[in-house]
């Protein structure tokens, strides 16, 4: 399983439709200050589940959905999709190509697909749970985010381990299992 493409639309500084095709192994993104690098995972991280506008560098909801320009005009929603090669089925979905869609509105509101059908954000976290890059799997390491870590309280740098061990997840079953 890899991710193959990200398409953006609204989102942050990509007023157009912007879609990246990624190949097999690794991938650098340069460019010069300012130009959208972080923004990129930004809206990976959108489409995984993050819910903590302060995570995706902004203070409001608004300020990750295109903001406009002299002229431009801002737009009414943000729509981000992350398209991964299920060929191995790493995700435990039928299809060879899964396709995740987060939709994010001015109200406040949030919207999510998998492969074009609509569903919860639990449904999301849970497909992802498993194998780890979750929005906490810790397969993402923003700016700053080392120095969290190391200054962190010993309770929560347990956590932050558990989660990167994969422990997290039978945690997160076992409160699941207990509401029933
Ligand atoms: P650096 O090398 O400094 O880390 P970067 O390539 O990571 O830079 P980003 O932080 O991804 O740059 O992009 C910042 C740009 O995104 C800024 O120019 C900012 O104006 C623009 N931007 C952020 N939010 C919005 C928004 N809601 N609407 C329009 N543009 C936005
Ligand atoms: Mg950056």
């Amino acid at each position: 399983m890899y991710l193959k493409k990200l398409e953006m639309k609204g989102f942050k500084s990509f007023a157009d439709k912007v879609v990246l095709n990624f190949e097999r192994g690794i991938t650098t993104i340069v460019g010069p200050n300012g130009s959208g690098k972080s923004n990129i995972s930004d809206a990976v991280r959108l489409v995984l589940g993050e819910q903590s506008i302060k995570s995706l560098r902004g203070s409001k909801l608004e300020d990750i959905i295109f903001a406009g320009t002299e002229k431009r005009k801002p737009l009414g929603f943000a729509e981000v999709s992350l398209v991964f090669d299920n060929c191995d089925h790493m995700l435990p979905l039928d299809y060879s190509e899964v396709a995740i869609t987060r939709r994010i509105f001015r109200s406040g509101e949030s919207e999510f697909y998998i492969n074009k059908t609509s569903c919860r954000l639990k449904d999301i976290y849970e497909l992802f749970l498993d194998i780890g890059i979750g929005k906490d799997g810790y397969s993402i390491i923003s700016q700053g985010k080392i120095d969290e870590i190391l200054s962190t309280k010993p309770e929560e740098r347990r956590r932050i381990f558990e989660e990167a061990a994969g422990i997290s997840k039978y945690k997160y079953k076992k409160e699941e299992a207990l509401k029933k």
